[in-house]
């Protein structure tokens, strides 16, 4: 077996790893000594190493052993078995291909989080590290192929590899918080569309149409059609009802941010940390291409448990939410895409401390609610043997007084339903 295939199967296997983390953990957990556990998260899971900055996001120590793995593992295979220029040549292609597989499967990174059952930061991580390695293996192929032929921009196959190298490394420059805080949308969308259209024309420069480097793209191809028929079928499911119009949500203007008050078209049960992105034609002229991400803030159940209202609190920045809060509607048509996010297990604490400022209190009241109907179930229905919190505080710094009346009727709800584990 060669070394691309055994590299390839390390990394498919540490994809499927990936896939099965929850799992895994599950029985490592079973298996191994809580202590060890509490050592490997206190010294290598937590300890960040690089800060965030503008150009790149915090690096754990345990994230940075597993780049470290990853990048000598790649190392060794642009190296291993390689005794000319033209065989570092093609087998760098065959790395940014293998690379381009994993980075292009997901029409939107909250659903491969989703998907995979990671945060979305940390489904970030991945996929930047590999749409990293690509345009890097794409580089190390550009420079052995000058080395191997006399570059002809009017030769089909240079050209079209030129021009897919600039698209990639658009792509990615694109992406780089740097530059995509200036216009959010814009930058997303232009970088979902400079991978496709670098795709493209990696698919137009292979020489051969088949073997390894071709199965790289119809792999990627089959799995992003596949990865877009299910993200827009959810969506479908979500947001339509036969004989009903798409939902409408109502908006309520404070100081410096707005609510958002819907009914579901289809319920589920609501869990703290999940936000739904919203895309509101009437705000603007292109908002019907927008789509902005909110943490569900509030919701009211069903008899069964399962969310019918859901509400979400956007802090007015300069965009779509301005425009949103300029607004004359009162009623607007909103279609959700969701719900995402993962919901941090709480049930094992008996005192839990919720911090925010500003806008981020929106992710935390749900906790504080999730929490305070447990404990309320457990006292109505005498359930014996679930922990339940004894002392629930929510410490919230104000950037302004009046941010107050954001979340002050919630507030009271749960105060009025438990005043004495709510501090
Ligand atoms: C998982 C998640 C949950 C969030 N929950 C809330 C919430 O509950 N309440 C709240 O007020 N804000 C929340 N945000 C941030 C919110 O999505 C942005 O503030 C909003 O999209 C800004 O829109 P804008 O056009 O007015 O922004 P702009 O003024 O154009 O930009 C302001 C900031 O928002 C970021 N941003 C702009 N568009 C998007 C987008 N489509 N997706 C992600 N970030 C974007 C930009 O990078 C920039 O940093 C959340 C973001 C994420 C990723």
């Amino acid at each position: 077996m060669n070394v691309l295939m055994i590299y390839t199967y390390f990394l498919s296997g540490a994809i499927g790893l990936l896939f099965l983390h929850h799992f895994i953990l599950f029985i490592l957990k079973f298996l191994l000594n809580p202590a060890l556990f509490y050592l490997l998260t206190r010294y290598i899971v937590l300890p960040y190493i690089v800060r965030r900055s503008l150009f790149w996001s915090p690096i754990s120590r345990g994230a940075a052993f597993i780049h470290i793995l990853h990048w000598s593992g790649t190392l060794i295979c642009n190296i291993l078995g390689v005794n000319s220029a033209g065989a570092a040549r093609s087998r760098a292609g065959s790395l940014a291909l293998l690379h381009l597989v994993p980075a292009l499967w997901t029409p939107q990174l909250s659903f491969g989080a989703h998907f995979f059952n990671l945060s979305l930061s940390a489904y970030n991580r991945f996929h930047r590290a590999f749409g990293w390695m690509a345009l890097i293996q794409c580089g190390v192929h550009i420079i052995f192929a000058v080395r191997t032929y006399s570059f002809d921009l009017a030769e089909a196959s240079h050209r079209n590899g030129f021009i897919a190298a600039i698209t990639l490394s658009s792509a990615t420059l694109f992406f780089l918080p740097l530059i995509r805080q200036w216009a959010y949308e814009i930058f997303l969308k232009g970088h979902n569309f400079l991978s496709i259209m670098a795709s493209v024309m990696i698919w137009l420069h292979l020489e051969e149409k088949k073997g390894f480097d071709a199965f790289c793209l119809y792999f990627a191809l089959g799995i992003s059609v596949l990865t877009y028929i299910v993200y827009f079928l959810r969506q479908f499911y979500y947001n339509l009802v036969a004989g009903r119009p798409v939902a409408a949500a109502d908006l309520i203007k404070y100081q410096d941010a707005v609510k958002l008050t819907l009914t579901l078209a289809r319920p589920w049960k609501v869990r703290g940390g999940q936000y739904v992105y919203m895309t509101i034609p009437a705000v603007r002229a292109l908002s019907f291409a927008e789509s902005h991400p909110f943490s569900i803030v509030w919701w009211e159940e069903g008899p069964n448990g399962e969310a019918i209202t859901l509400s979400v609190l956007a802090k007015i920045e300069s965009g779509f939410t301005r425009a949103l809060a300029s607004s004359s509607h009162e009623h607007l048509r909103v279609w959700i895409d969701g719900p995402y996010g993962q919901c941090i297990d709480t049930k094992q604490y008996d005192s839990v401390i919720l911090i925010a400022t500003g806008i981020g209190v929106a992710a935390q009241l749900p906790y504080a609610k999730e929490l305070l109907s447990r404990q309320l179930k457990v006292e109505s229905e005498h359930l014996k043997g679930l922990t339940t919190p004894k002392r629930i505080s929510i410490v919230w710094e104000l950037e302004e007084e009046s941010h107050e009346d954001w979340i002050y009727q919630w507030m009271d709800q749960l105060l009025s339903d438990d005043s004495k584990t709510l501090v």
